[in-house]
């Protein structure tokens, strides 16, 4: 159901969903950006639809919401534990094509990955509904067109801002609400079809595993990890136990995000490591986004939303790096095929002389 919406009637709408829902988008945070003065545009909990930015990319994913950054998992005696109270609430978010896109990756490494689900992110997805924000053109350096990511329809209504309304696609329990604040409007959601700086797919990156394209990256990465942190599929956590200061028998067991790209991440027992060199690590998180987890999934898990290359300090792209394996894999073929119409025509030759 097509419906336009006055942001008056949008801010009705949210407050009549918001006993029964919290509700997310990206928002202006003042003054946290990376740089001094600089604003960021991250995910909180909203009241009004002036609130949600929509002419900008968030820095930060919607996978905070159901995975957080921190998360305490239970707290402990000595003799008893339990898990913390949770929000009974079900929970809204609005995000764009390929965020929705990577929830779906991330059911696949927190949910399907094994024999156990991950029952604290299960909870928090069961509970969870989608609103589209539509993307009418690309963001800087984003290419989800390439990955297949920019068109989802799991949502419960899309959104998109036209002349101090909103146009939506309204789907399943909302249209009785819809119904009564809008007016009715046909409306089809717009998607991104291609980009400036579209990404082309090697078809075995990992025939390159061992070649020096990656020594690059052991030269340029600091491993700050920005990449990892801001990536809406990165899933890796590590486990802390705090001890409390005033009863140090008495405390907490967090998960806490962690990423291939930082120091220690692939360190092991005895001082050993499986990616000491910060190329490996590159070569590791290329293959694993656009290789490995299709392997295992049948769909890659980078979705091109392009926040790695931004929030990069060093200005290392992951986009450049798959374009340049797809050109190494290219010149590779070429020279092979090359070397066989060599042998061809010599062979060609030689029947020639007899
Ligand atoms: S690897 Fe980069 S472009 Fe791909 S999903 Fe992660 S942050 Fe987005
Ligand atoms: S953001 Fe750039 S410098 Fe930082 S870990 Fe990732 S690739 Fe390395």
């Amino acid at each position: 159901m097509g419906s336009l919406i006055e942001a008056a009637a949008l801010d009705e709408l949210l407050r009549l969903l918001k006993p029964k829902y919290r509700i997310y988008a990206p928002v202006r945070l003042p003054g946290k950006g990376r740089f001094s003065d600089t604003d960021l545009i991250g995910y909180a909990e909203i009241n009004r639809s002036r609130d949600i930015v929509f002419n900008e990319r968030s820095y930060f994913s919607p996978k905070e919401i159901l995975f957080p950054v921190n998360q305490t998992l239970f707290y402990f005696t000595e003799s008893q534990w339990r898990e913390p109270e949770t929000d009974d609430r079900e929970i809204l978010v609005f995000l764009r094509s390929c965020d929705l896109e990577a929830v779906k990756r991330l059911d696949q490494a927190l949910l399907h990955n094994g024999p156990y689900p991950d029952s604290y992110y299960q909870e928090a997805r069961a509970k969870v509904k989608f609103v589209l924000m539509e993307c009418q053109e690309e963001f800087e350096g984003c290419f989800c067109a390439s990955m297949g990511t920019n068109e989802s329809r799991d949502y419960a209504f899309s959104i998109r801002p036209e002349n101090g309304a909103y146009l939506c696609d309204v789907r399943e329990d909302l249209e009785e609400l819809f119904g009564r604040l809008g007016k009715p409007r046909e409306h089809e959601p717009a998607f991104v079809r291609e980009h400036k700086n579209p990404v082309r797919l090697p078809d075995n990156p990992e025939a390159f595993s061992e070649h020096p394209f990656w020594r690059e990256y052991s030269e340029r990465c600091i491993a700050c990890g920005r990449c990892n942190v801001v990536c809406p599929t990165c899933s890796c956590f590590s486990l802390q136990d705090i001890f409390y200061d005033d009863n140090p028998k008495v405390g907490e067991r967090r998960r806490v995000w962690a990423g291939c790209q930082i120091d220690g991440f692939a360190d092991l027992a005895g001082g050993h490591s499986y990616r000491r060199d910060k190329g490996e690590r590159m070569r590791y998180k290329v293959l694993h986004k656009i290789y490995h987890f299709k392997e295992h999934f049948g769909v890659n898990l980078c979705v091109g939303c392009g926040r790695c290359d931004y929030a990069c300090p060093e200005y290392i792209s992951f986009s450049r790096c798959v374009n340049k394996l797809a050109e190494l894999e290219d010149s590779t073929k070429a020279e092979a095929n090359r070397k066989l119409g060599d042998t061809s025509a010599a062979v060609e030759v030689k029947k020639d002389v007899k």
